[in-house]
Order: C-alpha cells, then sequence, then structure tokens
C-alpha cells in the first residue's frame, strides 16, 4: 500500500509538511511546491500507485473519484468557473511524460493567465 521510500507517500503520511488543501478515505490533495499558475495543487490516491501506466480496472473507482473531485478542489482554490476561466488537469506519465514523482498525482492548474508554465 504504500513505499518508504516514496516522496508522496511520507507526504500523506505527514512525514514530511505539506499545504493540505483536501483529504479523504482515498485520496489526499496539496499544493505543488513549485506552483505554475496562481492555482496549483496535486491530487494523489493514498494507496501507493506509481503511474497511470500502472492503473487497472480495480482503480477505475478511484481514478473516478479523482477526475471529479478536480473540478469542485478548483472552484475552492481560486480558479474562475468554465468556460471563461477553467483549469488544466495534467497527468504527466513516465519520464518521457514529465513524471518526476512516482506516485500517481493529479495536477490541477489555473488562475488567471499568464501562467508561468502551460
Ligand atoms: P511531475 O513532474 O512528477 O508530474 O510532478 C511532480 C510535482 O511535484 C512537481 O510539480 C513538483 O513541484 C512537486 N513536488 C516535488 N516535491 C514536492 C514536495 O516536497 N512538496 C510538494 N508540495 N510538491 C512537490
Ligand atoms: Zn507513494
Amino acid at each position: 500500500m504504500h513505499d518508504p521510500n516514496c516522496l508522496f507517500c511520507k507526504i500523506i503520511a505527514g512525514q514530511i509538511p505539506s499545504r493540505k488543501v483536501y483529504e479523504d478515505e482515498q485520496v489526499f490533495a496539496f499544493h505543488d511546491i513549485h506552483p505554475w499558475a496562481p492555482v496549483h495543487f496535486l491530487i494523489v490516491p493514498k494507496i501507493h500507485l506509481a503511474s497511470m501506466a500502472s492503473a487497472t480496472p480495480e482503480h477505475a473507482g478511484l481514478l473516478g473519484h479523482m477526475l471529479l473531485l478536480a473540478p469542485k478542489l478548483a472552484m475552492e482554490q481560486g480558479c474562475n468557473p468554465y468556460p471563461e476561466g477553467g483549469y488544466s488537469i495534467v497527468v504527466n506519465t513516465g519520464a518521457e511524460g514529465g513524471q518526476e514523482v512516482h506516485h500517481l498525482h493529479m495536477h490541477v492548474i489555473g488562475g488567471p493567465r499568464p501562467w508561468l508554465r502551460g
């Protein structure tokens, strides 16, 4: 369930401090340490799942839960409403997909432009 060497498992366990956005039985959400935009937080499953490439049909409910949380938390964190506002929902996967932390995470990035990246 948990990888003792994983940065995000340590954040979920509170062993490394983070600025929490949301938590429930299945997921933890916290602000990215290097935000690209006025709003930039990560939603991660509490189980250690390395990437989207590791996901199986048994994770469908968890992934659906994460995806549906993103718009709700985005609004709470100050993103502007669709369609004039909005946000990017990004799941980097593997080295060539730009994934640096190998615990599945969904970036939610938004707020008024310009953004640093994206
Ligand atoms: P990736 O490139 O794997 O999709 O994204 C990893 C993200 O985790 C990066 O945006 C990076 O800024 C963020 N990050 C890395 N280490 C930490 C940390 O210790 N705390 C927090 N809050 N974010 C982190
Ligand atoms: Zn982990």
